[in-house]
């Protein structure tokens, strides 16, 4: 860059690159090729207002955990600007999962048998298919959703049966404990099911994830601030 165009980066811009090094330099100790992981800005609860000058630093991949606030968001902000990839990280009721279906290109929460079929109905009736994470408790914690590790072949057979797409496993750790443990189970769980996506890692330990084999981090406060 000449002097003459040189400009300061945006405060956005800025903390978007550090995210990226941060990411990349986890990627390097692991020995893991740079770019292997994808970075979902996680949007949830900032609006248009506030995502805009992420998308003009260049983030193309967001996440949101409501399907009628990312409905209420998106459209318009995909007007201005095409080829943005919308991902589902919160937990979906099976009334919305046609909406889900027509907004979001992937899903990370899939945990149960009646989401299973009611995604397959709704993928044959829209006619699109977005990737498919199935979610797993990975800390036997019933009120955060995911499915019981011991349900989870079972349900990834009926995934599998009704034709869902189905990229890997997500998991979100119990909160306030090392997470790193539930990393590498939720990874192993992912080989000995032939998985190869890994949905895992937020803003206070998206390294850890990426060391761990992360394919996509989740990362909403370290990029956007914190939620009101
Ligand atoms: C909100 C949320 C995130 C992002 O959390 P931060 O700590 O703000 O990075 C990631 N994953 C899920 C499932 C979430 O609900």
């Amino acid at each position: 860059m000449t002097a003459s165009i040189a400009r300061a980066m945006t405060k956005t811009e800025a903390s978007l690159s550090a995210i990226r090094d941060r990411i990349a330099h986890a990627e390097s100790i692991a020995r893991r090729d740079r770019g292997a992981t994808t970075l979902i800005a996680v949007s949830k609860t900032h609006d248009a207002a506030a995502i805009q000058p992420l998308i003009d630093a260049g983030q193309r991949i967001f996440g949101e955990n409501r399907v009628q606030e990312a409905q209420a968001k998106w459209p318009a902000l995909q007007e201005v600007t095409p080829g943005i990839e919308l991902h589902l990280v919160g937990q979906l009721q099976s009334n919305k999962a046609e909406d889900a279906v027509r907004l979001f290109d992937a899903i990370h929460s899939i945990d149960r048998p009646s989401l299973v079929a009611a995604l397959a109905k709704a993928i044959d009736k829209v006619g699109r298919a977005p990737a498919c994470f199935v979610q797993v408790d990975i800390g036997d914690e019933p009120q955060k959703g995911g499915c019981a590790l011991s349900g989870l072949p079972p349900l990834l057979a009926e995934a599998k049966a009704a034709g869902l797409p189905i990229a890997g496993l997500m998991c979100v750790p119990p909160a306030g404990l090392d997470a790193a443990p539930y990393f590498a189970l939720t990874a192993k769980l992912a080989r000995d099911n032939g998985l190869t996506g890994l949905s895992m890692g937020m803003s206070d330990d998206f390294e850890t994830a990426v060391t761990l084999g992360a394919t996509h981090v989740r990362v909403g406060s370290a990029l956007f601030g914190p939620r009101g």
